[in-house]
């Protein structure tokens, strides 16, 4: 069976990285009916260049219709459905049945049922079979268990959640956001209310505790059971992240790329310790292997905020490299100095890089990398793509 790694996208720059470190279809969410509307959504031309890209590569693209629909949402939607079918893309993730069957009646792109829908059991998939869905996300409240009995009873493409952000609520079911700030979750707008820091007090308002309340759930990672998930009848493995960084998408998929090629090639994971390294370069955020575990309890699901800060270690990404000067441009992205220990992760390997010298844009020589988005150079013989990532090696911390 053909396992698809579907990552998450939150622009174009993101899709191209995501699909040259290994995934086979990507979502992204357009300006209109997509949850996540901060995530720097696609315009249609945007849309129209990802899915040329995607496929380019053998890529498909999924665009996400999801946000809870009212009256007032149905405007338009039918035309929107076929500029993007006529912009290349695949198939609609959508949780609304209005939405569903539009897709099906009305385009000749597939309908994915949204996770929105919280599908947790083999009836509710028997529904969707029935009604001509062609894939069905399941909810990430799922156990392994429940998952082994509905992969045996269905036969529609089955798609999991095996990595990222999870939500202390039922997958977007959830009113925090709207309370605390009036953006609403299920429209696009979750502020993640869940992972601020409270503190609480009594009537006379002495704190309760010495420390604050946190709501704010650990990320899932399906590791250390990805064999067994492999195993069974799964069509597409999902990232969760529109909103995270770049090099966040490149480090998480091309981890479980080469998870999934390694088990596929020998049947089994040899050692988990060097993909934990690479998912550990993405993010420092605690993670568990969520519901999948049956029984899981709300306390093992939670996180200690204090615990978790942002890594820099992504310094530069390469925009061109020219073979015949051996030139490389290179675009900061977090601070960096000469005498630091750098390495190249790319596409085709992680692998250490030395720069003796670096140069800005008008030929001055200069010894650190401190603004921003500033284009620098320097020379190297190894030859280097586009979308290449320079960071710091900082492998003897591990
Ligand atoms: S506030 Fe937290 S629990 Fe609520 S929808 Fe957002 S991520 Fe989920």
């Amino acid at each position: 069976m053909k396992f698809e790694l579907l990552a998450p996208a939150g622009d174009l720059e993101k899709l191209k990285v995501a699909v040259l470190y290994g995934a086979d279809a990507v979502f992204i969410g357009g300006e209109r009916f997509s949850l996540r509307s901060r995530a720097s959504n696609f315009t249609l031309k945007d849309i129209e260049e990802g899915c040329l890209f995607a496929h380019r590569h053998h890529a498909k693209v999924h665009v996400t219709c999801n946000i809870v629909m009212h009256e007032v949402d149905i405007e338009g939607i039918e035309d929107y459905l076929k500029a993007l079918e006529r912009a290349g893309v695949d198939a609609i993730i959508a949780s609304s049945l209005a939405i569903l069957k539009l897709v099906k009646e009305k385009t000749k792109m597939e309908a994915h049922a949204s996770t929105q829908l919280s599908v947790l059991n083999s009836g509710a998939m028997e529904f969707f079979e029935s009604f001509h869905i062609d894939r069905v996300v399941l909810g990430r409240e799922v156990s392994l268990e429940e998952l082994r009995m509905i992969s045996s009873k269905t036969s529609l493409d089955l798609e999991v959640f095996i990595h990222g952000g999870m939500c202390t609520s039922y997958s977007g079911r959830c009113m925090m956001s709207n309370y605390m700030t009036y953006r609403d979750a299920n429209r696009g707008g979750c502020a993640h209310s869940c992972r601020w820091k409270y503190f609480l007090f009594d009537e006379e308002k002495h704190p309760l505790g010495s420390t604050y309340l946190s709501m704010s759930s650990k990320d899932l990672s399906v590791m250390s059971v990805l064999p067994q998930l492999l195993k069974l009848k799964i069509a597409s493995f999902k990232i969760e992240g529109r909103m995270k960084s770049l090099h966040y998408i490149a480090c998480v998929v091309f981890a479980y790329r080469k998870m999934i090629d390694e088990y596929v090639r020998t049947k089994k994971i040899e050692d988990f310790s060097v993909y934990e390294k690479m998912l550990a370069k993405a993010e420092n955020r605690e993670t568990s292997t969520g519901f999948l575990k049956e029984g899981v309890t709300l306390s093992e699901q939670l996180t200690n905020l204090d615990e978790q800060t942002p890594l820099k270690n992504f310094v530069g990404i390469i925009l061109d490299y020219d073979t015949a000067t051996q030139r490389v441009t290179l675009e900061q992205r977090n601070y960096f100095s000469l005498g630091q220990k750098l390495e190249i992760f790319s596409p085709r390997g992680i692998f250490p890089i030395k720069i003796t010298a670096l140069f800005d844009e008008e030929g001055n020589e200069v010894k650190e990398a401190r603004h921003a988005q500033q284009k620098l150079y320097f020379d190297s013989e190894i030859p280097l793509c586009a979308y290449d990532i320079l960071r710091l090696d900082d492998s003897a911390n591990f």
